[in-house]
């Protein structure tokens, strides 16, 4: 696989019609980012640029949620992920992750700082009813406490960790997720993110170390960073079906994406209503298909 090498003079509208496809295969993975854009933290390197004020992406409404989960089982879906923004500033998030449970797999992506104790009971307790399994993943980008809050914001290490314990108890042994952001140069131990991690998280009594690791995209608030994106010629070869827009459909106020990753922008926009619309190649022509080129990432769990 050779690294892409174009710069692109055109603007996102044109490079989208223009740009190479990825194949829809089958809907595997439906998200529902029901929050929008809207977060109670800001951090640097967040994919979509969510933050608490004038959210760009509106909240999803509860009734939305439920048709998108009810078409969803219709076309045979697998799992179920809530992202937005912070899905538990969501008002119904336990009734509505009580109807997700009830046809499939379903995980929340949270930065945690909102749960608290009652919060971590509710989960168990839903969990422990649910047809299908319930995972929570957990954003936390350092160990160190300093380090994540000078990208994460100050206050979410220590509430995101409060989280982390507070699930183990209840027995949901949450999923880390970890952006690369101080791998490389950055990294000071040189011991690598996933055994700091790992001996972050047994030190704090977890029995098992549950870690996902994602390279920084070009997206959001780092949008900027990066400008190449792919042509036909970098994918000669590559099969297109290991992208995870070849599987997966985000549903979310606005309309249906390609992935998480690029749920929002105009050049990723499938379908302005149902999930079958939106059955048809992706567009792959923002530089944030480079790193899911290159890296072979997929947001799931
Ligand atoms: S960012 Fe990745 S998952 Fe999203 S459309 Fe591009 S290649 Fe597909």
């Amino acid at each position: 696989m050779g690294p892409p090498s174009r710069r692109s003079a055109l603007t996102p509208d044109v490079e989208a019609a223009t740009a190479p496809t990825a194949p829809f295969l089958r809907l595997t993975t439906l998200w529902l980012q029901i929050t929008g854009t809207w977060c109670n933290l800001q951090c640097t390197h967040c994919i979509n640029a969510s933050g608490p004020t004038d959210p760009w992406l509106p909240s999803m409404d509860a009734r939305s949620i439920r048709h998108a989960i009810r078409e969803a089982e219709t076309l045979g879906v697998k799992e179920i992920y809530f992202t937005g923004g912070e899905p538990f500033l969501h008002p119904e998030i336990l009734p509505l992750l009580n109807d997700s449970l009830a046809i499939a797999p379903t995980s929340v992506l949270t930065n945690g700082t909102r749960i608290d104790v009652r919060m971590a009971a509710a989960l168990a307790h839903l969990a422990s009813e649910a047809a299908y399994s319930l995972d929570i993943r957990v954003s936390l980008d350092d160990v160190d406490e300093h380090r994540n809050d000078r990208i994460r914001g100050r206050g979410a290490w220590r509430k995101a960790v409060r989280a982390i314990r507070l699930l183990a108890e209840q027995g949901i042994l949450p999923i880390v997720t970890v952006t690369e952001i101080f791998s490389g140069p950055e990294d000071p131990t040189g011991t690598g993110m996933y055994q700091q991690f790992r001996d972050f998280l047994l030190s704090l009594g977890m029995e098992k170390a549950r870690v996902k690791i994602l390279p920084v995209f070009p997206a959001g608030r780092l949008a900027s960073t990066k400008t190449v994106r792919l042509t036909e010629a970098d994918l000669d070869g590559f099969d297109r079906s290991r992208l995870q827009c070849a599987e997966a459909r985000v549903v979310t106020a606005g309309g249906v994406y390609a992935c998480p990753i690029l749920a929002g922008l105009p050049g990723a926009k499938l379908s302005s209503g149902s999930l079958v619309e939106s059955f048809r190649p992706a567009s792959l022509y923002h530089p944030a298909c480079v790193t899911c080129y290159e890296t072979g990432m997929s947001c799931r769990n």
